[in-house]
């Protein structure tokens, strides 16, 4: 039985780093299907953000080109702070024989030991580990070298050989809300539902 794969994120908006690792990882890991999963109300991030309808419009509007790509709405659509500890266990209900996979940019496995019971959280999902510009692993806090050192090691996480796509979010918001845009880095139905929209603008 393949894998299955699980790629939480802000997504506002969904870009083509984004879609870059999603790949990458169903390629490496040998994946079913990567499941999309736009956050609800993420704790861990305090910037306005774009409504929950919209993001996952333009996720499902990106993913709508690969056939080995989903979305679910399962961090919607539950009420209040939205916790990757409670996503996996619905999948772990839901497909109780089949390993699972996160995918994880390398800004967010620096902050794992700020998630809810992130160390029962591993030992219920394998890792997969998306490098972004400026980071290696050298920068990883303590409190998590142990276990990162034994989960490299014993393949529970692994680390993507995808080229480095830098592009981010933030960076998309900043540009669009300035009135300029640069090509190839959201798709372009994602860029055509943000004009009809008129998301990210001042
Ligand atoms: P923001 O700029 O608003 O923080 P983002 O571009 O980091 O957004 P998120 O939706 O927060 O996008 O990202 C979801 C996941 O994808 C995170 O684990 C993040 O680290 C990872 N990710 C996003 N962009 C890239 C990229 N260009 N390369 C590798 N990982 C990425």
């Amino acid at each position: 039985m393949k894998p299955i794969g699980l790629f939480g994120g802000t997504f506002d908006p969904v870009h083509n780093g984004h879609l870059n690792i999603a790949q990458a990882f169903a390629d490496e890991i040998g994946l079913e299907t990567v499941i999309f999963l736009p956050a609800g109300e993420p704790y861990h991030k305090t910037a306005a953000q774009t409504a929950a309808a919209h993001r996952l419009a333009m996720v499902e509007a990106a993913v709508a080109d690969y056939p080995q790509f989903a979305v679910s709405d399962c961090d919607i659509v539950r009420q209040g702070a939205t916790y990757t500890f409670d996503t996996v266990q619905i999948f772990r209900q839901q497909f109780p024989n089949t390993p699972l996979w996160w995918l994880l940019g390398s800004d967010s496995l620096m902050k794992l030991h700020t998630w809810k019971r992130w160390e029962t959280l591993v030992r219920q999902i394998n890792i997969a580990v998306a490098m972004r510009e400026g980071d290696s692993l050298n920068k990883t806090p303590a409190v998590l070298h142990s276990w990162l050192g034994g989960a490299l090691q014993n393949g529970s996480v692994r680390i993507l050989n995808t080229l480095l796509y830098p592009v981010s979010s933030t960076q998309i918001r900043s540009e669009l809300q300035q009135g300029r845009f640069s090509d190839g880095l959201i798709p372009p139905q994602v860029e055509r539902y943000i004009r009809r929209h008129g998301l990210y603008q001042n």
